[in-house]
């Protein structure tokens, strides 16, 4: 899934990336300029902006009404029915967008606080700009936040199935 974010919510697009979708994101863009980046390269505009929605071309989108994270994670994952997956983390580079690289942990020794490197198994690295992630506590958290945000949405055969087989 591809998306293209409104100045206002780059906290959203990195959270957005974090879950392993390529989001762009630019500090400073005009309105056309944003509406014009998404038809050509097929991205969903997410924008809190009611405006910039009503321009031709920017169909595609989702709006953003709330100033909570969660909601607005939870808001754009409903909308395009997509799953916050654990094995989706990290998997672009939330500096630069671009797909990350699985590491061996004995490259990245040198380069991560020493607690990290022995509380961690798997790494990740930016081939672009050499940034390192692991799965920190934080991010864990707010993965389960989502999953049980996004409960009650979940088909009820699901969750019987899931009892079932525990
Ligand atoms: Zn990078």
């Amino acid at each position: 899934m591809k998306f293209i974010a409104d100045c206002m919510l780059g906290t959203l697009a990195k959270w957005l990336i974090i879950l392993g979708h390529d989001v762009r994101y630019f500090r400073r863009i005009e309105d056309a300029e944003l509406v014009r980046i998404a038809l050509a390269e097929k991205r969903t505009i997410l924008t809190a902006d009611r405006r910039l929605v009503q321009r031709r071309g920017a169909r595609d989108h989702v709006l953003i009404d709330s100033h909570d994270l969660t909601r607005q994670i939870r808001t754009v994952l409903v909308a395009k029915r997509l799953r916050p997956r654990r094995d989706g983390l990290f998997r672009r580079c939330v500096r630069c967008n671009r797909p990350t690289r699985a590491v061996a942990r004995a490259i990245v020794k040198s380069l991560v606080p020493p607690y990290v490197h022995r509380t961690q198994r798997r790494f990740r690295r930016c081939p672009a700009c050499g940034r390192i992630y692991w799965r920190a506590t934080h991010v864990r958290r707010m993965l389960q936040t989502l999953r049980a945000r996004l409960r009650p949405c979940r088909p009820q055969i699901r969750l019987d199935r899931g009892a079932n087989r525990s």
